[in-house]
């Protein structure tokens, strides 16, 4: 059974093909400049060479096309035909207050899509183009929504309403929906399998630390907090966005500026974060090389970061009444041995042990980072959202 996972994006598409008998990837690749001059298509498929296509791609509909054919080429594809796809699993950035859980696509699921573009302008309008898409070029394929949104709405009402009267949350849906569902979802379930922890009980703080970050407590795998809000803007410091701060800070800086409010959470958004504080860059790696060269601001900014992180451990380990496992994802968390070294060494008071040989050459690979005597257990656990999105589609296969 082969799966076709699609994440698209306003100008991009990319895509796995998963052979779920064995969770293997068949091929991935990128469609990129959708609708812009220069759009070209990069197809890696397993075991043989990259092929690239440079061609016009006036429309994801178009860029579908092209990927099915390059899937099925006979010289660099994976497959016969488009018929041997028995699903496709769709990224899909916001379900609103109403859908809490991967679905079928239909038009109902459709219409909830379109109507949350407000709340995902960025991402949802191209969600919902991709998917219509692969209907139009794969008629009869049952597609499958996969929502960033649906881990988040296993939140409590306590965990996710704003101290802001009702009318907001019931007429605008204005809460705290968290995002980086699928990657929270997945890695604390494979959390609780991993390091043998209760299915029911287990209770996992997850530091998803890529480009965005953001963290979340689950208990049995359901999510009872996580960091990420209205929109992906609140919580941990990232690359490019602030994270936290006063929304009064809004106002403060919109009216020094002579600004609009969306010039001023474009700060927030795209030059705040690790960027702004270091100085040097939003990538970790050329910080972290700062940092070795003795420059005080990366430093600086590295501390405010970790600051951040340990303060919201520390938070979610009182709401989960004490932890079992803390475990880190993506590119930092499964990279970077100085953010997990910091962490953990502010965390030893909890009685949080490390080996530090593990942590220092633990890179994009599943381990056990805690000593035996360690008071909660510590991991590396990479992520994968595609899979995840794979075997959610295989589910209603
Ligand atoms: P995205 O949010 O875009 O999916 P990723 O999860 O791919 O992000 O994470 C990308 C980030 O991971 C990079 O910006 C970089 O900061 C960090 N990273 C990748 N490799 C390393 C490394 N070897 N050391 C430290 N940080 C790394």
């Amino acid at each position: 059974m082969k799966i076709l996972v699609m994440n698209c994006g306003s100008s991009s598409l990319k895509y796995q093909l998963i052979d779920m008998n064995d969770e293997s990837v068949l091929a991935k690749g990128l469609c990129e400049r959708i609708g812009i001059e220069g759009s070209r298509l990069i197809h890696r498929p397993t075991g043989k060479d990259r092929y690239i296509v440079d061609t016009d791609m006036p429309d994801h509909g178009v860029a579908v096309l092209l990927v099915l054919e390059a899937l099925s080429d006979p010289e660099h594809g994976v497959i016969r035909s488009a018929a041997e796809i028995s699903g496709i699993g769709h990224r899909v950035l916001h379900g609103g207050k109403t859908i809490t859980q991967s679905c079928v696509i239909d038009q109902h699921v459709k219409d909830v899509i379109r109507e949350c573009f407000d709340l995902g302008p960025l991402h949802n309008p191209a969600n919902l183009i991709g998917i219509e898409a692969c209907e139009a070029a794969m008629p009869g394929k049952i597609n499958v929504a996969v929502f960033d949104t649906s881990f988040g709405m296993g939140m409590e009402p306590k965990a996710y309403r704003y101290a802001i009267p009702d009318r907001y949350y019931e007429e605008y849906g204005v809460r705290r929906y968290g995002f980086h569902g699928t990657s929270h979802d997945f890695v604390s379930h494979e959390a609780l399998k991993y390091l043998d922890l209760d299915p029911e009980k287990g209770k996992v703080i997850v530091c998803h630390l890529g480009n965005g970050a953001s963290i979340s407590a689950s208990v049995g795998g359901v999510c009872v907090e996580t960091s990420m809000g209205l929109t992906p803007l609140e919580g941990l410091i990232m690359g490019t966005r602030s994270g936290d701060v006063d929304p009064a800070v809004v106002q403060y800086i919109t009216n020094k500026e002579g600004w609009t409010v969306d010039d001023t959470l474009n700060l927030l958004n795209k030059k705040s974060g690790m960027q702004a504080l270091s100085g040097v860059s939003s990538d970790f790696r050329d910080i972290e090389a700062a940092i070795y060269q003795g420059d005080e601001k990366a430093k600086m900014a590295m501390e405010t970061y970790v600051h951040r992180l340990v303060k919201y451990i520390g938070a979610y380990n009182t709401v989960l009444k004490g932890a079992d496992a803390i475990v880190f994802t993506a590119g930092v968390g499964e990279n970077g041995p100085m953010v997990r070294r910091m962490v953990c060494e502010y965390l030893e008071f909890l009685g949080v042990k490390i080996d530090e040989d593990t942590n220092r050459s633990a890179f994009g690979k599943q381990v056990v980072l805690s000593t035996e005597d360690s008071s909660i257990k510590v991991a590396v656990i990479p992520t994968n959202e595609e899979l995840a999105i794979a075997r959610d589609t295989l589910k209603f296969l």
